[in-house]
């Protein structure tokens, strides 16, 4: 008789897009979300810059600006024309940072990326940003079942309720 084979699977899981930051608002006159509007603003004074990534209240417009470097030398910022012309990769970046450093928005959608594993015994998911989705959305998602025929494969049934995390590993029953 011979022992099947346990088939690994990596997953990434991401959120769909980038937290939206909570501030209070002066022109809502309560707590917003912001959204980055893709600009940097960069203030010399001297040898000495501040950078500040701007942001958008999503409901009525207001625009805040967002410390990303404080008066900090200009040989300590790295590629300063980078940040001067709001290079595109360089604003996710650190709009990611600000959102893991700040009260904001939960992003509950999500994107699995899988990959060529059928029918796998096991999956390991890489999660490099919070996502707000319980393990059996995830597994529903990725695997093409309901969450109730999820349901019947984990054998941790309280693994299922919680929200996914960077490294979990999920051990799959034959269906
Ligand atoms: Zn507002």
């Amino acid at each position: 008789m011979s022992v099947p084979v346990l088939l690994v699977a990596q997953w990434r899981v991401e959120p769909c897009s980038i937290p939206h930051l909570l501030f209070a608002c002066r022109g809502c006159a309560r707590t917003a979300p912001f959204a980055h509007t893709g600009r940097f603003r960069v203030n010399a004074n001297g040898a000495r810059l501040d950078v500040w990534l701007l942001y958008r209240c999503v409901a009525c417009g207001t625009v805040k600006k967002v410390t990303v470097h404080e008066r900090v030398h200009k040989r300590a910022v790295g590629d300063l024309v980078a940040f001067e012309t709001s290079r595109p990769d360089l604003v996710t970046q650190w709009a990611w940072t600000l959102a893991a450093h700040r009260p904001a928005e939960p992003v509950r959608d999500f994107v699995v990326h899988r990959d060529e594993v059928v029918h796998p015994g096991r999956i390991r998911l890489a999660v490099p940003h919070p996502v707000h989705a319980r393990l059996d959305r995830v597994l529903a998602r990725g695997l093409s079942l309901s969450r109730r025929e999820v349901a019947g494969r984990v054998e941790d049934k309280k693994a299922l309720k919680r929200p996914v995390f960077d490294g979990q590993a999920v051990r799959l029953l034959p269906p």
